[in-house]
């Protein structure tokens, strides 16, 4: 549906290049940290930026040189850029004012229901709060019916409740309107639980495409597997198809040598493997994050669902459940 082909954008001191293509229908997101290049990257899908060299294809048709109102693609922005004087019923038909008067009603009235804003219509933007205004944000974009909706942060002013459920409404909606969402975040939770494929991003290039639980479970550098939570760098040598975990050996299918592993704390478990003596324990709730010492160094194990909190000091021994090659040594 969009082709965004070796795209690249230069300025001074970064340049970005990038180059994916988007199915109808899918929840794609981009993610990274603060000044990777995914707010230029949404920019230039946009036409708020001109590119340096590449193509932005959509459903074929080259529009690298289309202006933004010539797209027909729906804009949100962290900081809603609504019309502060404005109500909630005139934001949200602003971009209709070439429709005719029926159509203009029909929408607003869609829209309002969609995003439960009815009994808010005349209210002025000033007197909303901030997860209103994301919503009237969201209905005034998607009223004029985007070929493709472009997100940028849009939750990041949120507290994280209202964040989680406005999440979930938007996902809601995904599946409904069958939208196709471009959505820019630093956020790796928002990314995984939204997402239909996640484009990490790193100093203005993609490192990695996968689906969340491919880019979880199978990250392709150290870079993509820390950038997900909590992570232990191990080497670890393998013989025969085994991978040797302190007195015992483990199956997996990868060549004689020493490997770098990324080893989740989730991933560690009680049992036959590694020696190692708690230094410290921190309490989650839902689990305990604990710091061993153990011949392999430093490790970092949660324990879900916890009865108890270990004392530092306690000698336990650790097996290992999962072990991701991230690269070879020898
Ligand atoms: P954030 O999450 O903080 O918004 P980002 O990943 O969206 O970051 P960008 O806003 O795309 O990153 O910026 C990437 C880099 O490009 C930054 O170093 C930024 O300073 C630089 N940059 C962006 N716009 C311009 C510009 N108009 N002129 C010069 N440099 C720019």
């Amino acid at each position: 549906m969009l082709e965004v082909r070796n795209l690249q954008k230069n300025y001074p001191n970064f340049s970005v290049f990038v180059d994916f293509k988007l199915k109808k229908g899918e929840f794609f997101s981009l993610l990274g940290p603060s000044g990777c290049g995914k707010t230029t990257t949404l920019r230039l899908i946009a036409g708020l930026e001109k590119p340096d060299s590449g193509k932005i294809l959509l459903s074929g048709e080259d529009i690298t040189n289309l202006p933004p109102q010539k797209r027909k693609f729906g804009l949100v922005f962290q900081n809603y850029a609504l019309f502060p004087h404005l109500s909630v019923s005139e934001n949200i038909l602003y971009g209709l004012s070439k429709e005719s008067n029926e159509m203009k009603k029909e929408r607003l009235e869609e829209m309002l229901e969609l995003f439960k804003l009815t009994e808010l219509k005349d209210r002025s933007i000033r007197r909303l709060s901030g997860g209103e205004q994301q919503r009237v944000a969201l209905a005034r974009s998607l009223a004029t019916k985007p070929r493709l909706l472009l997100l940028d942060e849009p939750f990041a002013a949120l507290d994280p409740s209202l964040r989680q459920s406005l999440r979930e409404e938007l996902k809601t909606l995904q599946d409904k309107l069958d939208l196709t969402i471009v959505f820019v975040t630093h956020n790796q939770e928002e990314a995984l639980s939204l997402s239909d494929r996640v484009a990490l991003m790193d100093k203005g290039r993609i490192v990695q495409v996968a689906t969340p639980f491919e880019i979880y479970t199978k990250p392709k550098s150290d870079y993509a597997a820390s950038f997900f939570g909590q992570v232990n760098f191990l080497e670890l040598e393998v013989q025969d198809k085994k991978l040797k975990w302190g007195g015992t050996l483990i199956d997996i299918d990868l060549n004689e040598g020493i490997y770098r592993f990324a080893v989740r704390p989730e991933h560690l478990i009680e049992g036959k493997g590694v020696r190692g003596r708690i230094i410290r324990g921190s309490y989650l709730g839902f689990a305990v994050e604990y710091i061993v010492a153990t011949s392999q160094g430093e490790l970092r194990y949660l324990e879900l669902n916890p009865h108890s909190v270990k004392c530092s000091g306690t000698e336990i021994e650790l097996s290992l459940l999962q072990a991701i090659p991230v690269g070879k040594k020898s």
